[in-house]
Formats: C-alpha cells, structure tokens, sequence
C-alpha cells in the first residue's frame, strides 16, 4: 500500500508545543508498527495571517485537499483580535471544514478513571463516563443565509438563517447511527421539535433512519433537557446527535464533566472518511510558550486519526494505552496534576506516552 499521506497544522499559542508531542508519538507508532507515512507541515491560523496575510493560504489548503488525515494544534489569540472579521485566526478553521467537507465532528467525553477527582462533579456521577457527541458542522445557523445586521428606521436589527437540508440531516444521522452500533447501541437526537421547524424535520428524519438500524434503541430529548441531563446523570448517554449550534454548546459542557479539557480529542470527517484531527481546547494563550501545555489531547486526536481515517485501529488502541499507562504511572501535567503532585512538562508527557509506547 502506499505511503498514507498525513498534514500536521500546528497553528498558533500551545499548538505548535502540543502537535510536536503527537509528531513524537506518531515517529514512535511507525517505527514500532512499521507505518509508511508521509508527513507534511504547513502554517494555518494566526501564524499563516502572519506570514502569508491569509489564516488560510492556498498551499495549506492543497496540502489538506491531498492529505489523508490533518493533525491540528490550536488557532487564536489576543494578537490578531484587532484583524479584520474575514482574516481572523478562527476563520482558517471555519473555511478549512467547509472546503473540506468535514461535516461530521466527533467529539467523546470520557473519564479516565485516574482523573476522576478533577471533575466538578461527585465521582459516583461521573465515573466510568464514556459519551460520544456527534455534531453536524458545516450546516445550521452557522452558515445560513441571509445573514447580517441591517438598519431600518433608525434602529439597527440583526439576523441569521437557522437551515438544515433533507440530505444534510441524513448524512450525519447516518455517521451517528453507524458510531452507535459500534458502540453501546443507543442514540439520543438532541433538538427543539417543540419550537423549530428545522428540528421538527430533524426529528422526523432521524426517525426514518432508525428503520435502516433496528439494533439501535434511538430516543429524542429537547436541548434544553439534554443541557441538564448532561450534569445530572451523563452516563445515561451513549452517543448524542444533533446539529452545529446546540452541538457547540453541548460538548463544551461534556467537555468540563471530564475535569481537563487538555485530555479530549475530537475529529472531523467527510463523507469518504477522511478527517481533521484536533484537541477540543483552544491555543491557550495564557500558557503559550511556557512549555507546561497538556499534550495529551493531541495525542488522543492522533490515536483516533489512526482509527476512523488511516484504517490502523491497532496502533490507535496502542496509543490509547499508552496514555492510560502514563496516567497510571502518575504522570499528569499541571492542568490535571492534584495536590501535592510534582507535574511534568509538556514534552516530558510526549516522552512518557513514548516510552509506554515502545514497551520500555
Ligand atoms: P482555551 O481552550 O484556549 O483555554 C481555556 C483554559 O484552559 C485556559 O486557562 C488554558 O490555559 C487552559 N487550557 C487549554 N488547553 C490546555 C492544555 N492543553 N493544557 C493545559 N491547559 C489548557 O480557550 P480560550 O482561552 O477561550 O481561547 C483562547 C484562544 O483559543 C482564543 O483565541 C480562541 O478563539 C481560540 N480557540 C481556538 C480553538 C481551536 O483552535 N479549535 C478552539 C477554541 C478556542
């Protein structure tokens, strides 16, 4: 077979520290799995407005466009706040998923059992956590159009398209009902039937699907329920499906139920399978620099590149381990270390997942 061709876009802030840890990890899987892979580098975000007064020049683009799977670091920060709307870090991501056609975001929540106490909630709730969200990402009142701010009579007036096609809401109900057999073979839709036509489509194709899937037991909640459920009793949950904006909302809650957002890696795939790869936390600005930044977030993002884009679910189970033996062997970062516990740098994390890794 020949050589899986993989992009590696460190970005900006901890992006570029936490992607040379995964880089690490990835050199160390392809040695110890004989990987054939081509690795390239190019510069998006923040970092490439800098260079190429684009967050996303061409050659990025055409190396994406010819990649497999992208590792992504982190894009942002207080420096390119004053840019205009349209050259802004956050706008290379945004144009990335759609020329892209990434419209499946996987986003899991799972405790790892040796963190249980850095989570906001009781452990008896959280423990054993081990939710899947799947949003729809290039659709929904994040794209709709028309959009803008106009002003009529004096007063200015707002507004979005909240718009979601028959074929749209098929596709990723597909990608959710598959994850879902692969897994505890139950599906929550998560929507606002009661108020939104768009979700009372939603519901009703999410329905027809079901019949394709008669092992998966599909139920439906109203997002706000699901916002509470989340925090009440997650686990409940096996996989949830919905749509951009509530999906935005509601893994970034998922996210915190875990305690360290540096530990939750999230993918985005097209409909072929091929995907972008990144951490769910931003380019923490705060930390850039200081060499301190939790890389494991990454590395989990790797282990799932290896399993949903570069068919080695091996070497992502592997990877997977070896971050669970790091924890175990009490390496943490200062992000998850507790009291008392003398936390790792990031590149000495990178360096313990390694080790486990290549067996040492
Ligand atoms: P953030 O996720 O960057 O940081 C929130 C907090 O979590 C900070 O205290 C940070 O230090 C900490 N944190 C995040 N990742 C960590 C890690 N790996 N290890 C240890 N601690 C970590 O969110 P923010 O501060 O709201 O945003 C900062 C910038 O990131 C903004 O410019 C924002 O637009 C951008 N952002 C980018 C992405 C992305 O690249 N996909 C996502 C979210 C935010």
């Amino acid at each position: 077979m020949s050589a899986r061709r993989l992009l590696v876009l460190p970005g900006d802030g901890i992006g570029p520290e936490i992607v040379d840890e995964a880089v690490k990890v990835l050199d160390a899987a392809a040695t110890a799995f004989e990987l054939d892979f081509e690795l390239e580098r190019r510069l998006v975000g923040g970092a490439a407005y800098d260079a190429a007064g684009d967050p996303l020049p061409e050659d990025t683009l055409e190396a994406a466009r010819a990649a497999d799977a992208i590792i992504f670091g982190s894009i942002g920060g207080p420096r390119w706040d004053d840019v205009e709307r349209d050259k802004r870090p956050e706008r290379g991501l945004l144009r990335l998923r759609s020329e892209l056609g990434l419209f499946a975001n996987l986003r899991p929540a799972m405790l790892f059992p040796q963190l249980a106490g850095a989570s906001s909630l009781k452990a008896e709730v959280v423990s054993g956590l081990d939710i899947l969200i799947v949003r729809e990402l290039t659709g929904g009142i994040y794209f709709g159009e028309p959009r803008g701010i106009r002003e009529e009579n004096g007063e200015r007036s707002a507004y979005n398209t909240y718009v979601y096609s028959e074929s749209e809401m098929r596709r990723i109900g597909r990608v959710a009902f598959d994850l879902a057999m692969k897994r505890d073979k139950r599906l929550c839709s998560v929507d606002k039937a009661n108020v939104l036509e768009v979700t009372e489509l939603w519901r009703e194709i999410m329905d027809e699907l079901a019949a394709d899937y008669p092992e998966v037991e599909l139920t439906h909640m109203y997002v706000d329920n699901a916002a509470m459920q989340l925090v009440r009793d997650p686990r409940q949950f096996d996989v949830l499906v919905t749509g951009n904006l509530f999906g935005d909302i509601l893994s970034d809650e998922a996210a915190m139920l875990t305690g360290s957002i540096g530990m939750l890696p999230s993918a985005s795939l097209d409909q072929s399978g091929r995907g972008l790869y990144e951490p769910c936390h931003g380019s923490a600005p705060d930390i850039a620099g200081q060499g301190v930044a939790n890389p494991l977030a990454t590395i989990l993002s790797l282990a799932m590149a290896m399993r949903y884009s570069l068919n080695q679910p091996d070497v992502a189970q592997a990877i997977e381990a070896a971050v669970e033996a790091a924890l175990d062997s009490g390496a943490r970062t200062a992000d998850i270390a507790g009291a008392g516990e003398a936390p790792l740098a990031t590149s000495a994390m990178g360096d313990r997942v390694v080790s486990f890794l290549q067996g040492d």
